[in-house]
């Protein structure tokens, strides 16, 4: 057993009787979640949930109470993670030839996990610590947490080792055959942003392990209790406890752990600034799933104007903008100007409101600082508010998170093009604020132009159904999740598709069998050449 400086409180379920009603493995209740009354997230090293010295409390996003306390991990605690890290071998917990046993252990412990989520106070119980900790609209909440079962739907059973699946080819002679296996890396390291509390780590952490690896798992401190409460659950359901290590707490802290632990692969979800300090301090051992600047090109064809104004609204503003596919720009060809399609959009933003947390915190820009942008877009010639622009009024949202109306700034193409305003233009606000521009049928080019321009290759959408416009706009750019069709969008990363960024060697993906085998296994090839030794085997030398 490693040294730890942590107590021992693995047993304790510290929550009132209202959560062990519910379920023995809850450790937060949701609903009782107030500054007299906060909960307590615990870290989890070698199968031990225990708490570091110091704790840290964070603020709830709608009035400012401190209402979660966290381990707020330091430096000099952190040896017992890297040593858990580093006793994983670089064969993994399990692979084609050790442990097989374990891909069945794993089939049965995620079609139980998907039962649980199953119950109608399960997904009642994820969805509210989803919306208390990252505030958004019951549905968006919801669908986070559907979308995660039907994850662990898909991935329960025989599908775990369907998914490490190895294939072989045929040798030059008998007894010869060479297979391709999906190799774990072993200790990994798996870190995942505010946004999707539920999602992303669940996701990320179901493909980790069933594909053999052990990781570290970090998710951002603001929303960490939510992970923390799929991990208790994975273990009440038959997950070993020693299978994932989990660390709350500042980001610096776990980037040491990785530098000293040396993982032989991570997972980052996160902004553009970390994913780089990472690839250069783990040696490029990364694959990164960063920022988004996703654009969507509303093509010649106008088609069901309420029908694309509500998805432009959803794709922009649901989770108040906070989505790493969020639409950041829309190409508005001249005919949905025409249409009258602005004046829509304006309308549909409108109806967002606090009450409902279809707009609300955003939490990692101010208000002043998504005002500033605002100003800045503004200055460009020809730029002005097409909608918003002012504080939401009438709350108690605290003034380190922000809180703005969904905003549209119209900023015109041949002003996005130049040089000097394009960084501006296309930097990612992770809130409810998107550039509108127009262009005409001469303009496409130059619509392409600005597309090959951009840095970020996420989520992008054509919305046409002519399918020489399209494919003209499909085959000139690289999005790794590109919608196209008059239904097209930004938004969803639902379980069936693959959703990730393109056009990086680094880029991850997440939700299908593809995705999982990319992120967390590599390629082993293994050439078996038994003999029989051929009949009169003369030696040459050449
Ligand atoms: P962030 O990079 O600040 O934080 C992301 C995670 O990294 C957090 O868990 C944080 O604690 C951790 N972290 C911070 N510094 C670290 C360090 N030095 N070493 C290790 N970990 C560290 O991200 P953010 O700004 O809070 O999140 C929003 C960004 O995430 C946006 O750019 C958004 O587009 C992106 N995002 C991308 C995807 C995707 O799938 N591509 C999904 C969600 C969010």
């Amino acid at each position: 057993m490693l040294a730890t400086t942590s107590r021992r409180l693995c047993s304790l379920h510290p929550f009132g009787q209202s959560q062990r009603l519910l379920s023995s493995w809850a450790s937060v209740d949701p609903s009782a979640l107030t500054g007299s009354n906060p909960g307590q997230a615990y870290n989890l090293v070698n199968g031990e949930w225990g708490l570091p010295a110091e704790s840290k409390t964070i603020p709830d996003p709608l009035n400012g109470e401190p209402f979660i306390k966290l381990p707020d991990t330091q430096l000099d605690e952190i040896d017992p993670f890297v040593q858990s890290l580093r006793a994983v071998p670089k064969s993994g917990l399990h692979n084609p030839l050790k442990n097989s046993e374990r891909y069945n252990m794993y089939g049965a412990v995620i079609a139980k996990a998907a039962e649980e989520m199953r119950k109608p106070q399960v997904e009642d119980y994820f969805t509210k610590l989803v919306q208390r900790v990252a505030p958004k609209h019951d549905a968006q909440a919801r669908a986070e947490v559907v979308v995660t079962r039907r994850f662990l739907e898909n991935f329960s059973g025989d599908q775990v080792r369907f998914t490490a699946r190895s294939f072989g080819v045929a040798g030059d002679h008998a007894g010869q055959m060479s297979t391709g296996m999906r190799w774990p890396y072993g200790p990994v390291g798996l870190i995942t942003p505010f946004n999707f509390p539920l999602e992303i780590p669940a996701l990320q952490l179901i493909g980790a392990v069933i594909m053999g690896n052990k990781p570290l798992v970090h998710v951002d401190h603001r929303v960490s209790i939510v992970a923390e409460a799929f991990l208790r659950m994975l273990h009440h359901v038959g997950m070993p406890t020693t299978d994932a290590d989990y660390v709350h707490g500042h980001g610096s802290v776990v980037n040491e752990i990785l530098v000293r632990a040396r993982p032989r692969s991570t997972l980052f979800t996160g902004s553009q600034r970390v994913a780089e300090k990472l690839c250069a301090d783990l040696h490029g051992k990364v694959f990164l799933e960063d920022a988004g600047f996703d654009w969507k090109v509303l093509g010649p064809d106008v088609s069901d104007p309420d029908y694309i104004a509500w998805v432009c609204d959803q794709d922009a503003y649901a989770c108040s903008g906070q989505k790493c596919s969020a639409q950041s720009i829309l190409f508005q060809h001249s005919n949905w100007v025409k249409a009258g399609l602005e004046e829509k959009l304006a309308q549909r933003a409108a109806l967002r409101k606090l009450d409902d947390l279809s707009i609300g915190p955003v939490l990692t820009w101010t208000t002043d600082a998504m005002l500033a942008h605002v100003d800045k877009l503004l200055k460009i010639p020809g730029a002005r508010v097409a909608f918003g622009g002012k504080p939401l009024e009438g709350h108690s949202i605290p003034d380190v998170y922000g809180a703005i109306q969904p905003t549209a700034v119209f900023v015109p193409l041949e002003q996005i093009l130049k040089e000097e305003n394009f960084a501006l233009v296309t930097t990612e606000v992770f809130g409810p604020v998107q550039v509108l521009t127009e262009y005409s049928d001469e303009q496409l080019q130059l619509v392409l132009e600005a597309l090959e321009k951009l840095e970020a290759h996420l989520t992008a959408a054509v919305v046409s159904n002519d399918p020489v416009f399209t494919q003209k706009v499909l085959a000139n750019t690289v999005n790794g999740t590109t919608y196209a069709g008059i239904r097209a969008r930004t938004t969803g990363a639902p379980q069936n598709h693959w959703f990730g960024p393109a056009g990086d060697p680094r880029a991850a993906g997440i939700g299908t069998p593809e995705a999982i085998r990319l992120v967390w296994s590599c390629h082993r090839e293994i050439i078996t050449d038994v003999g029989p030794i051929p009949e009169g085997f003369q030696a040459t030398t050449s």
